[in-house]
């Protein structure tokens, strides 16, 4: 499941001990048990802070399991939050869920997905496309999937538990600063330019119908890597145009092939040209190809072919950068 972008960041949902702040004493079986043992590892209160001036809510799920031994109490835990809740700034925090809670369901220990259940329902707005879970542990990695929402690891204070986070195969950073500038940091991507007389003559030939003119691209591969470049392509063809009222595209077909280079976690997108959008109306570029899906849909790809001759144009492969 690929991690949401910073700008598309609603919420971030962490662990507590080991992500945030340190474990406790070992004298407290690694507890913290008072609000003096409670210290933020490095760096993360300016993350913590950063995220919230960005109005990015935060929530904190953490596995309490020293309340179920007796060595504090609900109040206790309580208390704690408390006292976390005003260290970022005032109210922080949206939430704390743990699992020894009055409302607690079967799910609600780690791994099971009850906690970041319990956020989803009390955020309905919120999904795996603008929502994080941030963790140490497998077990918190396990609870996310359950939740159907993106996970990140973050190295933790416990030695052991980091070792297990790198078993896996999902992403892992050294600390919360860097998994946050990689959200941050524009998108590769590989893409065939439209060279300059086949753009102005495609303009001439699809006059603009929204604000924002882009006629500028082919994209190959989203995310990519310099290995993803495609080779220069014998022949490029327009053979449809389409527009949903907000968006203007051109559907391309690249030696004959119809679908971009897909990522591992994604299915195939149309080869296209965004050509005309009207951002007022909510959408992006990206949206380009929920339209193509649609008419595939509804007509078969054969509905995407609506010209009466297909156009050459002429492009060139080139290495890009999102910063939208
Ligand atoms: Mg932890």
């Amino acid at each position: 499941m690929p991690l949401p972008k910073l700008k598309n960041l609603r919420a971030v949902i962490f662990d507590r001990d080991g992500t945030l702040n340190a474990s406790g004493p070992d004298s407290n079986g690694g507890y913290i048990l008072d609000p003096a043992q409670l210290a933020y590892l490095p760096g993360v209160e300016s993350v913590l802070k950063d995220l919230h001036d960005r109005g990015i809510l935060l929530f904190v799920f953490t596995q309490q399991n020293c309340v179920t031994k007796g060595l504090i109490d609900e109040a206790g835990i309580d208390a704690l939050h408390d006292m976390m809740q005003t260290q970022i700034s005032p109210a922080a925090y949206k939430g704390f869920f743990f699992n020894t809670q009055a409302c607690a369901g079967p799910d609600w220990s780690k791994p099971g997905a009850g906690m970041l259940n319990a956020i989803l329902a009390s955020h309905p707005e919120l999904n795996a496309t603008n929502c994080l879970v941030v963790g140490d542990a497998v077990r918190d990695a396990e609870s996310a999937a359950a939740a159907g929402l993106p996970f990140a690891f973050v190295a933790s204070d416990q030695k052991d538990k980091t070792a297990e986070a790198r078993k896996t195969s999902l992403p892992f950073f050294d600390n919360l600063a860097t998994l946050f500038d990689a959200l941050d940091a524009p998108v590769p991507y590989a893409a065939y330019e439209i060279d300059a007389d086949s753009r102005e003559m495609l303009l001439e030939a699809f006059p603009p119908r929204h604000a924002d003119v882009i006629a500028h691209h082919i994209t190959h591969k989203y995310d990519a890597t310099e290995a993803d470049m495609p080779p220069m392509p014998n022949e490029v063809r327009v053979t449809g145009h389409h527009d949903s009222g907000a968006i203007q595209v051109l559907v391309v077909e690249v030696d004959g092939h119809r679908h971009q280079a897909a990522r591992a976690d994604e299915t195939p997108r149309w080869y296209h040209i965004t050509l005309s959008i009207d951002r007022a109306q909510g959408v992006a570029p990206k949206n380009s190809n929920d339209l193509l899906d649609a008419i595939v849909a509804e007509h078969g790809v054969a509905g995407l072919d609506n010209l009466p001759e297909p156009i050459e144009i002429s492009v060139t492969p080139r290495f890009m950068l999102d910063t939208a």
